[in-house]
C-alpha cells in the first residue's frame, strides 16, 4: 500500500508540484500580463495625460497668416492684420498668455471668401441708405412745406384783415355816394373827393387781387410739396416694409468657421463685428468648443456679444479647460470624453 502509495504518494507529489509549478507558472504569466496591460494602460494614460497636458497648455504661440481677401469685401491686408491683432487681444489680455503670432508663414491661415452671404448684407446696407436718403429727402419737404404754410397763414391774416379795412371803406363810400345820389347828385367839390376816394379804393383792390393771387401761387406750391412729401412717405413706407420682409426675418448663417487651420470669414457688418468673428474662429483654433450664453464670445450665435468683444464666465472657463493647467484626473475624464465621442 505503501509502495503503491509512494508511487502515488510521489505522483501525487509530482502532481501537487507540477500543478504547483504550473500554478506558478501560470501566477507568474498573469502576473506578466498584468503587469503587460498595466504598462500598455501606464503608457496609455500616461501618454494621453502628457499629450493632453502638451495640448492644454496651448502650442503657444500659435502662428498666423493672412491668406487670400476676396476684393469685394471693403477691407486691406493690413486691416485684417489690424483686425486679427484685436481678437488675439481678446484671449490674450483676458489670460495673460501669448497665444497667437503674426508671421508671413504662419500655419494658421486667414482667408475672407466672399459670397452671397455678403452680398447679402452688403445689398441690406444699401438698402438702408436708400431708405435714409428718402427719409432725409422726406424730412426736408416737410421742412419747406411747413414753412410755406406758415408763410400762407401770415398772408392769408394778413390779406383778410385788409380785406375787412377795404370793405369797411367801401361800405362807406357806397353810403356816400347813395347819399348824394338820393339828394340828386353830390357837390362838385364833394364829388371829386369821392373820385378821389374811389381811385384809392380801386388801388387798394388791385393790390388785394394781388394779394390774392400770391395766395393762390403759394396753395398751389404748398399742394405741390405736399404731394411730393406724401409720395415720399409712401415711397419710404412701401420700402419699410420691403425691409422688413427681406431682412427683418432673424436669418442664420455661417459667418466663419475654422476647419484644418484654415480660418474662413464670409460676413461682417462692421470692424466691431469682425473682431467677433475672428476671436471665435482663434477660439476654435486653440480647440475650444461651442459654450453657453448669448455673450459669449464662443456662443454658436454672433449678435449679443458686447460691442467691445471681452470674454465671457463661460468662456473663460472653456479656455481653462482646453488651455489651462489640467489635473490627472481631469486630463483623463477630457481623454475618456474625446474617445467616447
Ligand atoms: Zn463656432
Amino acid at each position: 500500500m505503501w509502495f503503491l502509495g509512494r508511487p502515488v504518494m510521489g505522483r501525487l507529489l509530482m502532481c501537487v508540484h507540477e500543478i504547483c509549478k504550473f500554478g506558478i507558472l501560470a501566477f507568474t504569466f498573469s502576473m506578466r500580463k498584468s503587469f503587460l496591460i498595466a504598462l500598455i494602460a501606464v503608457l496609455m494614460f500616461g501618454g494621453g495625460y502628457f499629450y493632453l497636458v502638451a495640448q492644454a497648455i496651448c502650442p503657444a504661440p500659435l502662428t498666423y497668416s493672412i491668406g487670400t481677401i476676396d476684393s469685394r469685401f471693403a477691407i486691406t491686408s493690413d486691416e485684417v492684420k489690424l483686425a486679427m491683432s484685436k481678437a488675439e487681444s481678446v484671449w490674450e489680455d483676458a489670460t495673460g498668455r501669448n497665444l497667437f503670432t503674426y508671421a508671413e508663414d504662419g500655419a494658421l491661415v486667414v482667408n475672407f471668401v466672399y459670397d452671397e452671404r455678403q452680398d447679402f448684407l452688403n445689398t441690406e446696407g444699401s438698402f438702408e441708405e436708400q431708405l435714409n436718403t428718402v427719409e432725409n429727402t422726406s424730412k426736408q419737404v416737410q421742412t419747406t412745406y411747413d414753412e410755406l404754410v406758415a408763410k400762407y397763414n401770415t398772408l392769408k391774416n394778413s390779406y383778410t384783415t385788409q380785406t375787412q379795412a377795404y370793405e369797411a371803406k367801401l361800405s362807406a363810400y357806397n353810403t356816400e355816394v347813395e347819399k348824394y345820389n338820393s339828394q340828386g347828385g353830390a357837390p362838385a367839390k364833394e364829388y371829386a373827393k369821392l373820385e378821389l376816394k374811389k381811385k384809392a379804393l380801386d388801388t387798394e383792390q388791385k393790390s388785394l387781387n394781388s394779394l390774392s393771387s400770391s395766395l393762390n401761387t403759394l396753395v398751389k406750391e404748398i399742394n405741390a410739396v405736399g404731394e411730393k412729401g406724401n409720395l415720399l412717405t409712401t415711397t419710404y413706407n412701401q420700402g419699410v416694409t420691403q425691409y422688413n420682409k427681406t431682412y427683418g426675418e432673424p436669418h442664420e448663417f455661417t459667418q466663419g468657421d475654422y476647419t484644418n487651420k484654415i480660418i474662413q470669414v464670409y460676413t461682417f457688418k462692421d470692424s466691431a463685428e469682425l473682431t467677433v468673428v475672428l476671436a471665435h474662429e482663434l477660439g476654435h483654433a486653440l480647440s475650444l468648443d461651442h459654450v453657453e450664453g448669448k455673450e459669449s464670445i464662443m456662443y454658436y450665435l454672433i449678435g449679443d456679444q458686447s460691442q467691445v468683444a471681452v470674454l465671457s464666465t463661460e468662456d473663460s472657463a472653456e479656455f481653462n479647460r482646453i488651455c489651462g493647467d489640467l489635473s490627472l484626473l481631469d486630463a483623463l475624464k477630457l481623454m475618456l470624453s474625446r474617445f467616447e465621442e
